[in-house]
C-alpha cells in the first residue's frame, strides 16, 4: 500500500495526546486506511516514562495496515534518538516524532532507516 499522507485529524490527535502525556512520552502504532495514515492504536502493556516509551513487541498486531509509529519527545528534539533508530525498523515504514510544545508544526516524519521524509497532511 502506497502511503499518500497523514490525516490532519490524526495529526491533531497525536499532538493532543503528546500534550496530555507531557512530561512523559507517549508511543503508538499508526494504521493506514486507503493509503492515508488515519488511526492510532495503543498496545496493551505499553509503558512510558520521561525518557523512554516501550512497546511490547509480543503484543504487536500482525496487521497489514500498520504504517509505522508515533511518539513524543518532551524535550522538544525532533531528531530520532539511537534507541528510536533501533526501534523504527521493527514496525512499519513511517515514524513520527512530535516534540514539545506539540503544535501542528512540531513534528517530523522519518523512514525506518532514520532519514527524514516529507509527509503530506490531508485535511
Ligand atoms: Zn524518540
Amino acid at each position: 500500500m502506497n502511503i499518500r499522507g497523514v490525516s490532519l485529524e490524526l495529526l491533531d490527535l497525536m499532538c493532543q495526546i503528546a500534550m496530555e502525556s507531557h512530561p512523559n512520552e507517549f508511543v503508538a502504532v499508526l494504521l493506514e486506511k486507503d493509503g492515508i495514515i488515519a488511526e492510532l492504536n495503543f498496545l496493551p502493556g505499553t509503558t512510558s516514562g520521561e525518557s523512554h516509551a516501550n512497546l511490547h513487541y509480543d503484543m504487536m498486531p500482525l496487521d497489514p495496515h500498520v504504517a509505522g509509529s508515533a511518539h513524543s519527545h518532551p524535550n522538544g528534539a525532533l531528531q530520532p534518538s539511537d534507541a528510536d533508530l533501533r526501534f523504527f525498523p521493527s514496525i512499519g515504514r513511517f515514524h513520527f516524532i512530535i516534540g514539545s510544545p506539540y503544535s501542528r508544526s512540531d513534528w517530523r516524519c522519518y523512514h525506518a532507516d532514520g532519514t527524514a521524509t516529507t509527509m503530506e497532511v490531508i485535511p
